[in-house]
C-alpha cells in the first residue's frame, strides 16, 4: 500500500449506510476507497440468481418501504421498481390468519363478524391496560390482550430473540401495529417497491463512479494501520472496531435454509408465512412473491434464530443499550471516523432509515 495514492475517504462496508455514503462524498468529487470482508457488495441486502435461476435475498427477504420521499428519490437514480406490498400469515393450530392482527384475523379466529367499531371495542374488552409501556410485553398485552399474545406473539419472541418479551424493550413489538380494519398489507408506507432488477444491480449503479475504487474480500481490521485516507467511515460492528474492550454487544444472528422446488409454481398464499409456535424456524419466505419473477419452480428460505454467527440483529435492552453508550462515547470522540450504519450504531434500523443516517453523515462530512 505504501505508494498508492491517499484517499479522501476510506469506507468500511458496502451495505446501505457504506455504499449511499461513499456515493454522496463521491457525488461531491471526493476520492473513495470501499472496503467489505465478505466477497460481494449490498451488505445483508444482497441478491443473486440461484443454481435454479431463482432471484434469492441469501441473508433472508428485505422489503423496501419506506415514507422518505426524499431517500425513495435519491435511490431511484440507481434502480427502477417495481410496486410490491408485502403481507403475511401466521399459522396458529394449523390454520393461517393475516398478520398483523386485523379484523379479519379476529372473525376468523374467533368465529365472529365484527366490523370496525366492533373491532375497537373487541380489543378494549381483551386488551390488558399498562400503565407504563417499557417492554415488548407491555405493548403487545396493552393492545391485544393475553390470548392474542400467547397465540401470535409470545413464542414468536422467545424463538426470534431468545429473550422473554418483557426482556425486549417496546420498541420491537412497537414495529407491529394492531389494525381494527382489514387492511392485511405489512407496511403501510407511502412507498413500497422492490428494486427492478434486484438489490445487488442497484448498488453496483450506486457504486459506478470514477471516484470510487471498491475492494470485496478486504477485512478492515488488516488495513487499519496501512491505510492512507484522511477519514474512515465505519459501518461494521462498533464493539469490534474497539476490539470489544468493553465486551461483546450482543447480536442475534440466523441461519438461513434455502430451498428450491422444481415445478412448484407457488409453494404459498403470500410473501411471508410466520410459525410462531410450530418448528425451529420462525418464518417461511417464498421469493417469487417479492420478485415477481416468472419460473416453473419457486425457492423459499426458513429462518432459524440463533445466538452465534453473522451479526444481523442488534438486540434492544436496557443493559445492551448502556453498554452500547459506553462505545457510543468512544466513537463520538474520534475525529477522524464517523460511525454509521445498523451495527455501527447498534440501531434496528431499517433499509431506508439506513440510507437516510448516511446521507445525513455525508452532508456533515462535506460540511466540514
Ligand atoms: C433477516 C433480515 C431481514 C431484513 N428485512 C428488512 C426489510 O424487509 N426491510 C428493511 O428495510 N430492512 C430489513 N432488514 C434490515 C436491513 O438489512 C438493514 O437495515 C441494512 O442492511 C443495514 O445496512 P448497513 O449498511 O448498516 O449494514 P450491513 O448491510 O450489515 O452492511 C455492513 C457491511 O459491513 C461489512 N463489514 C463489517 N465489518 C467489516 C470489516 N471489519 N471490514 C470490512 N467490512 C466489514 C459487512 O461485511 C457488511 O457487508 C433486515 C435485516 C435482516 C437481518
Amino acid at each position: 500500500m505504501g505508494n498508492s495514492p491517499v484517499n479522501d475517504c476510506l469506507v468500511v462496508g458496502a451495505g446501505f449506510a457504506g455504499a449511499s455514503v461513499a456515493r454522496a462524498l463521491a457525488d461531491a468529487g471526493r476520492q473513495i476507497r470501499l472496503v467489505d470482508k465478505r466477497t460481494h457488495i449490498a451488505g445483508n441486502a444482497y441478491d443473486e440468481y440461484d443454481a435454479h435461476g431463482v432471484l434469492v435475498h441469501r441473508y433472508g427477504p428485505h422489503i423496501f418501504h419506506t415514507n422518505g420521499e426524499r431517500i425513495f428519490q435519491w435511490l431511484s437514480r440507481f434502480t427502477g421498481w417495481r410496486p410490491y406490498e408485502h403481507r403475511v400469515l401466521g399459522v396458529v393450530d394449523g390454520k393461517s390468519y393475516p398478520f398483523p392482527i386485523n379484523r379479519d384475523t379476529l372473525n376468523q379466529l374467533y368465529g365472529l363478524d365484527l366490523d370496525e367499531a366492533g373491532a375497537q371495542s373487541f380489543f378494549e374488552q381483551v386488551r390488558e391496560p399498562r400503565d407504563q409501556i417499557r417492554t415488548s410485553e407491555d405493548v403487545v398485552l396493552n393492545s391485544v390482550g393475553r390470548d392474542l399474545y400467547e397465540k401470535f406473539f409470545l413464542n414468536y419472541t422467545r424463538k426470534q430473540w431468545g429473550l422473554e418479551p418483557s426482556a425486549l424493550k417496546a420498541g420491537v413489538a412497537a414495529r407491529i401495529p394492531t389494525r381494527t380494519n382489514s387492511d392485511d398489507r405489512y407496511f403501510t408506507d407511502t412507498f413500497q417497491a422492490m428494486p427492478s432488477h434486484g438489490y445487488a444491480r442497484m448498488f453496483e449503479n450506486m457504486l459506478d463512479h470514477p471516484n470510487i475504487s471498491v475492494e470485496t474480500g478486504v477485512d478492515f481490521l488488516d488495513i487499519r494501520n496501512s491505510h492512507r485516507c484522511r477519514h474512515v467511515v465505519y459501518t461494521g460492528p462498533v464493539d469490534a472496531f474497539y476490539d470489544h474492550r468493553f465486551g461483546h454487544l450482543p447480536y442475534r444472528s440466523l441461519r438461513f435454509e434455502h430451498e428450491h422446488l422444481p415445478e412448484v409454481a407457488r409453494f404459498q398464499q403470500v410473501g411471508t408465512v410466520n410459525y410462531p409456535n410450530d418448528h425451529a424456524y420462525t418464518r417461511i419466505t417464498e421469493f417469487k412473491h417479492l420478485t415477481g419473477q416468472e419460473h416453473p419452480g419457486t425457492s423459499i428460505v426458513r429462518e432459524y434464530p440463533r445466538a452465534e454467527g453473522d451479526p444481523y440483529y442488534p438486540i434492544p435492552s436496557d443493559a445492551n443499550e448502556a453498554l452500547y453508550k459506553r462505545y457510543e462515547a468512544l466513537a463520538l470522540s474520534e475525529p477522524d471516523v464517523t460511525f454509521v450504519g445498523r451495527l455501527a450504531q447498534y440501531r434496528y434500523y431499517n433499509m431506508d432509515q439506513v440510507v437516510g443516517a448516511a446521507l445525513t453523515a455525508a452532508k456533515r462530512l462535506l460540511e466540514r
